[in-house]
């Protein structure tokens, strides 16, 4: 069953179509990556599911519901959960604080100490720094933050932006596990990614966005092995 269905997705910026009349839909438990150039409207698509940017048309459907029927500040409670580019971690707020914060909507308190734990059997390097202000971690640590945040709202569908943007490639190789383990406890994702290859290679499915319209879409292995993908986006 699909727990999201964008059919026809159009966005504009002013004059600027960004998104124009896009099709995809992500199953319960799929890991599913978009890939495409910078400016494609990878961004743009997420955010528009995330309600951060209004759509000019088409449809989204998120759990059998409309988004348009969900208030913005009500997507986390709803399972949607999106980690921006960038990161935003609150960079005066502890790695603890920072992780509580995802938890915002919550009052099962057992059950966040129970999560925090979790996030910290993922991410030891956390644990080690949960006093720490999120402001002084590496790259990568920041990322984990970010991504362990994420998984405190419980997410149904975790939506990615980018997370091995400006990192080392031994740090990549390790939030791309970190990405796997987090599929394998039952977490939908949509990972947008310039590192097309590695993240085809951990996804089932991909899409390829170009000038705001899909041109690709199908099997992450298939995708690895088109020679139109291999060229443009794997460096061969
Ligand atoms: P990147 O990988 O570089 O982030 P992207 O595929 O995510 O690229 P978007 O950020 O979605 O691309 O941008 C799609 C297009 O929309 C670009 O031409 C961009 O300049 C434009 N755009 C994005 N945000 C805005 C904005 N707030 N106002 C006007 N134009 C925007």
């Amino acid at each position: 069953m699909s727990l999201l269905e964008v059919k026809n997705l159009q966005v504009a910026y002013g004059g600027i179509q960004a998104v124009k009349g896009i099709d995809l839909h992500i199953n319960q438990g799929e890991l599913v990556t978009l890939i495409g150039a910078n400016g494609a409207g990878k961004t743009t698509t997420l955010k528009t599911l995330v309600g951060m940017v209004k759509r000019a048309g088409g449809s989204i459907e998120y759990d059998g519901k409309d988004v348009a029927s969900i208030a913005p500040y009500d997507f986390v409670r709803h399972g949607l959960a999106m980690v921006p580019e960038g990161r935003g971690v609150f960079p005066k707020l502890t790695v603890e604080e920072n992780l509580h914060m995802g938890a915002f909507y919550r009052n099962d308190k057992a059950e966040i100490l129970n999560d925090i734990e979790r996030v910290y059997g993922l991410f030891p390097r956390l644990k080690e720094r949960q006093k720490q202000l999120a402001g002084t971690l590496s790259g990568g640590e920041q990322q984990m933050v970010a991504m362990g945040r994420a998984m405190l709202s419980r997410p149904k569908l975790l939506l990615l932006d980018e997370p091995s943007m400006g990192l080392a490639p031994i740090i990549v190789q390790k939030i791309f596990e970190i990405i796997q383990m987090v599929a394998a406890e039952g977490v939908t994702m949509l990972l947008v990614e310039q590192n097309a290859k590695l993240a085809l290679e951990i996804s089932q499915r991909g899409y390829v966005m170009e000038s705001g319209k899909i041109t690709m879409s199908g099997n992450a292995r298939d995708l690895l092995d088109d020679e139109r993908v291999r060229n443009a986006y794997l460096g061969e």
